[in-house]
C-alpha cells in the first residue's frame, strides 16, 4: 500500500479514541517492513506505536508524532492523512536517511480528540529512559493556501478544560418553598458573574461558554433541590487556565455560602496549553525554507486543543500547521476530509526538520 492507499483505507476504517485496534495493526504492519530498531505497541491502557531508528553513535533523540485517532463522524479531523505522513517519512529513513548518530522516535498517539493519548505515551515504558531532546508534531489547517507551512512562536493552540459544577440544595412542595433550598438563584448570579473573568485580549485571552444548565425536575410540584452548570473554559496560557479555574471555583464557593448550598466541582476533556519552544519554531522555519515552501506566521493561537501540549511540559516542542486549502471544509465538519498532496509535503517537512534539529 503506498502512503495514500493507507490514508484513504484509514478513512474507510475510522476508529475513535480509544478503539484504535485496526488503525495500530495497519501501522505495525507498514513499519515492519522498514525494521525499525524498536517497534512496540506496548501502550498502558491504550492503543498506539512508537517505532525508533537509531543511528550507530550518541547524538541527538528526536521525536515525531502523529495522532491517529477518528471522531464518530469519521475521519473529520485529519488524522488519517497526519499517519499516513508519519509513515511516509519512516519510507524516507529507510531510503538512505536512517540516522547516523542519536535516533529518531516515531510516536503513533492515539486518543487526541479526547486529550488522554498524550500522556499514555508519555508513560510508556521504552520512553522512560530515553532522553528526547526534541518532539515535533503538525495539522493540517483548512482555510490555508494547500501546503503553506504556518508557523507560530508561543501559544499555539489553547488551553480548554470542561468544568461541570454541581449545587445541592433541598427539594421542597412546589406550595412550600421556604421549606426546601432552592439552587436557581446562586445558578443565575453564578452564570452573570462569569463575564467578569472573561478576557478578550490575545495576550491575555480567557474565554468561558456554557455548555448546559439543569435545575431540578420537570415537575410542576416540586421546587428544585439541584442543579448543574457546565462550562468550557480556555486560556491561551496554562498560567491563564489556572486563574480562570481559580476564579470561577471561588465564585461557586462564595454562592454556596451566601445561599447555603453544597458545591462540587469536576474537570472533562482538560488539555493544557500548547505553547512552543522557540527553538523549535527556528528548526521548523529553517526546514520550510530549505525545501523553498511558502511559510505564514499565525497571527493568534488556534482557540482549539492539542494534546501535544503534554509532550511541550516534558521536552522542547514544535507544532506547525500546513495549509488544506481555502476551500477545505473546516476540521470537525461532516463534509471534511484530507487533501492528499500534505501526505509528501508533510513526510518531507519532517525529514528536512530531522536534519536540521541534528546538527543544531
Ligand atoms: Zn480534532
Ligand atoms: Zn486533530
Amino acid at each position: 500500500m503506498t502512503s495514500i492507499e493507507i490514508r484513504h483505507n484509514l478513512f474507510d476504517n475510522p476508529e475513535v479514541s480509544g478503539t484504535e485496534y485496526k488503525t495500530v495493526e495497519l501501522i505495525i504492519k507498514k513499519l515492519q517492513i522498514y525494521h525499525p530498531d524498536i517497534l512496540t505497541s506496548d501502550i498502558k491502557d491504550g492503543h498506539g506505536v512508537i517505532a525508533i531508528f537509531k543511528g550507530k553513535k550518541q547524538g541527538k533523540n528526536i521525536a515525531f508524532r502523529t495522532d491517529i485517532d477518528a471522531l464518530p463522524s469519521g475521519h473529520r479531523c485529519g488524522h488519517d492523512g497526519h499517519t499516513a505522513i508519519l509513515l511516509q517519512f519512516a519510507e524516507y529513513i529507510v531510503s538512505g536517511n536512517r540516522p547516523e548518530t542519536g535516533s529518531i522516535i516515531l510516536i503513533f498517539q492515539p486518543e487526541e480528540e479526547t486529550g488522554n493519548g498524550a500522556k499514555k505515551i508519555l508513560q510508556s515504558k521504552v520512553l522512560q529512559n530515553l532522553h528526547v531532546d526534541y518532539i515535533f508534531g503538525l495539522h493540517n489547517l483548512p482555510g490555508y493556501h494547500l501546503g503553506n507551512i504556518l508557523f507560530k512562536y508561543g501559544t499555539f493552540a489553547a488551553a480548554s478544560t470542561g468544568f461541570i459544577a454541581k449545587l445541592e440544595g433541598k427539594q421542597a412542595h412546589a406550595a412550600y418553598p421556604e421549606n426546601g433550598i432552592n439552587p436557581a438563584k446562586a445558578v443565575a448570579d453564578f452564570i452573570l458573574a462569569l463575564d467578569s473573568f472573561k478576557n478578550d485580549d490575545i495576550s491575555n485571552f480567557k474565554q468561558i461558554t456554557v455548555i448546559h444548565v439543569n435545575i431540578g425536575e420537570i415537575a410542576f410540584g416540586t421546587a428544585a433541590g439541584d442543579a448543574n452548570v457546565m462550562l468550557t473554559l480556555r486560556s491561551f496560557t496554562n498560567k491563564g487556565m489556572s486563574e480562570l479555574i481559580n476564579n470561577v471555583t471561588s465564585e461557586l464557593q462564595q454562592l454556596a455560602n451566601k445561599y447555603s448550598l453544597k458545591v462540587s466541582y469536576d474537570f472533562q476533556d482538560k488539555f493544557n496549553a500548547l505553547e512552543n519552544d522557540d527553538v523549535c519554531v527556528d528548526i521548523v522555519k529553517a526546514a520550510a525554507k530549505e525545501l523553498n515552501m511558502t511559510t505564514e506566521s499565525l497571527p493568534e493561537p488556534m482557540r482549539w486543543s492539542e494534546d501535544f501540549a503534554d509532550y511541550c511540559l516534558k521536552w522542547h516542542g514544535g507544532f506547525f500547521g500546513i495549509g488544506s486549502g481555502e476551500n477545505c471544509k473546516p476540521l470537525h465538519n461532516p463534509e471534511y476530509n484530507f487533501p492528499d498532496e500534505l501526505i509528501d509535503i508533510g513526510a518531507k517537512m519532517f525529514l528536512k526538520i530531522a536534519e536540521q534539529a541534528m546538527v543544531d
